[in-house]
């Protein structure tokens, strides 16, 4: 590091799991870019010190996740066209002192899913679990490459009615409530959890009961702390095809 190196990074809350500064550091380190990544835990209450002190500190852009990619959005001067379909931003980028709000979750996401599972997303029947900022994203990608129908399952019934509304114009979509969507699952084709239930450190719970998940479809987990989720290890019992978060870690970021 020298005095031209510039500031990158990720801001969560918490932050300890990410892999972002080992992902993002090795890809600096081998372009030879002068820029250093690292992860700040910034609670709710401080976002607006946060966003402020990263600007006034010359950083080139940072990403957002989990409790802020939503919270962020009035903090920046201008939102993308896709994060603002979306609703949520997962990258800030400092452009001419401007602050952009980006978000790459759903293009990330739907690359790992095509590359590792095959799927036409155009003949998919999806249920998504979940309706927080990283469902928004691949929510939002899935509708846009024309999925058949999609089911949203969340545990506030309000958040999945919201995302119903911004995706409805694309596609036949339908919310319900997470313990309501049992009814929904005999003709899924895709079922992808977007929830953080799963993550470590608490790996030992799952978003449904192994006995409702359907045979042979499937079943792609946004997690990728652990690499198999009990659900995708449930899924994979039941003959399931697994997808976990990795390869939308990876593709996002890049
Ligand atoms: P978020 O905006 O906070 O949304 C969390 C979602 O999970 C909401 O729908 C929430 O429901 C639901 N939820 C949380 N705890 C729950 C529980 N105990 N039971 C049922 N539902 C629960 O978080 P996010 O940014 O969307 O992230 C969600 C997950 O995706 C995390 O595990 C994160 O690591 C992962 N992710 C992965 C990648 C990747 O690159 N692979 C990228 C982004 C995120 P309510 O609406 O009821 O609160």
């Amino acid at each position: 590091m020298t005095t031209h190196t510039r500031l990158l990074g990720v801001m969560g809350h918490p932050i300890a799991h990410s892999k972002s500064p080992q992902m993002h550091n090795a890809a600096l380190t081998h372009q030879q870019l002068p820029y250093t990544y690292l992860a700040f835990d910034v609670c709710p209450e401080r976002l607006p010190q946060a966003v402020a002190g990263m600007h006034a500190l010359g950083a080139r852009g940072w990403n957002v996740t989990i409790p802020h990619k939503v919270s962020i959005m009035p903090l920046l001067d201008e939102i993308a066209e896709e994060a603002r379909v979306i609703g949520a931003v997962n990258t800030v980028v400092c452009e001419d002192g401007v602050l952009l709000g980006l978000n790459t979750d759903g293009a990330g996401y739907l690359q790992s899913l095509q590359e590792e599972t095959g799927l036409d997303v155009r003949k998919q029947r999806i249920l998504i679990i979940g309706a927080g900022g990283a469902a928004r994203g691949v929510a939002y990608a899935l509708a846009n490459a024309g999925a058949e129908h999609i089911v949203i399952a969340n545990r506030t019934r309000e958040n999945a009615e919201q995302l119903r509304d911004t995706l409805s114009p694309l596609t036949e979509v339908k919310a319900v409530h997470l313990e309501d969507m049992r009814r929904w699952l005999s003709d899924r084709t895709l079922i992808v959890n977007t929830t953080s239930v799963g993550m470590a450190p608490e790996t030992d719970v799952s978003p449904m009961p192994e006995e409702w998940l359907p045979e042979g479809v499937v079943v792609s987990d946004l997690i990728y702390n652990p690499a198999k989720t009990k659900l995708l290890r449930e899924a994979e019992k039941r003959g399931c095809v697994i997808h976990n978060g990795l390869g939308m870690f990876v593709h996002q970021g890049a």
